[in-house]
């Protein structure tokens, strides 16, 4: 049976500088059994309420600016797979939840910039499900236990967002050796609360958690987390870092 996985995807220049996550990303593809599909909750797509998206084939979107035209060359050109977007409606439905199709929505960078990385060949048909970000991280929780079953019929769940996130923070300048002591401190009580198991504690992370809103001045980046949790196992750290002094590059595996 395959993991689910929390991937922090960094800057978008990711896709070209993969720095120290790029053999991450290779390592752990190599590990896991190829999947028949990819389920992906990104940061990068906020909504009010769940769609899935429906394309058979979606575009790569270049969605930011200010990067240069080598990284608007990139192209992810995996396939969608519709039948596979149908399941998971109907498996939200029968968790409850509302949840409809999107057939226009292209993949965003939280989707294919480590997707790039890990299965470059892009032949692996890839879904999204998107992020109503106003719900808070119960509503994650509850995704990732209605998609769960997904991961016995080898289709491969991803949360991809980041585990600090506070880009008015950042040192552009900073190499992975710098890191800023008040993420660290927030990442390592998101990491001890992962490894015990602590739901009501990471639900409330906002009030709990040291340096909460500096790390996430709103949450979007951290919510995939609970997605990829709910829908996993045991939980495990795959890698460790960071990258321009205060953003995360952690990634997780559950399961
Ligand atoms: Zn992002």
């Amino acid at each position: 049976m395959l993991p689910s996985l929390f991937i922090s995807h960094g800057s978008p220049m990711l896709a070209l500088q993969p720095g120290d996550s790029g053999p991450a990303l290779q390592r752990l593809a190599a590990e896991l059994p190829r999947p028949r599909a990819i389920v992906v909750v990104s940061a990068h797509w906020e909504s009010q309420e769940l769609l899935v998206t429906g394309s058979p084939a979606p575009e790569t979107w270049h969605d930011f600016g200010g990067f240069p035209p080598e990284l608007f060359a990139v192209q992810y050109p995996a396939p969608g797979n519709p039948q596979l977007a149908g399941e998971i409606v109907e498996l939200l439905h029968a968790d409850g939840l509302n949840a409809r199709i999107d057939e226009r929505r292209p993949f965003d960078h939280g989707t294919w910039v480590p997707l790039s990385l890990m299965y470059p060949a892009a032949d692996i048909p890839v879904v999204q499900v998107s992020l109503p970000s106003r719900m808070g991280p119960a509503l994650q929780t509850r995704v990732g236990h209605a998609l769960a079953s997904l991961r016995e019929q080898g289709v491969l769940l991803i949360g991809s967002g980041s585990i600090t996130h506070n880009l008015g923070e950042l040192d552009w300048r900073a190499g992975p050796e710098t890191i800023t002591p008040w993420a660290l401190e927030f990442r390592d009580w998101v990491v001890d609360k992962l490894a015990a198991n602590d739901e009501n504690a990471l639900h409330d992370y906002r009030r709990q958690a040291p340096n909460a809103v500096r790390s996430h001045p709103s949450d979007e980046h951290l919510l995939p987390l609970y997605f990829a949790r709910g829908a996993g196992g045991a939980f495990s750290v795959a890698h460790q870092g960071f990258t321009l002094g205060a953003l995360g590059m952690d990634i997780y595996r559950f399961g």
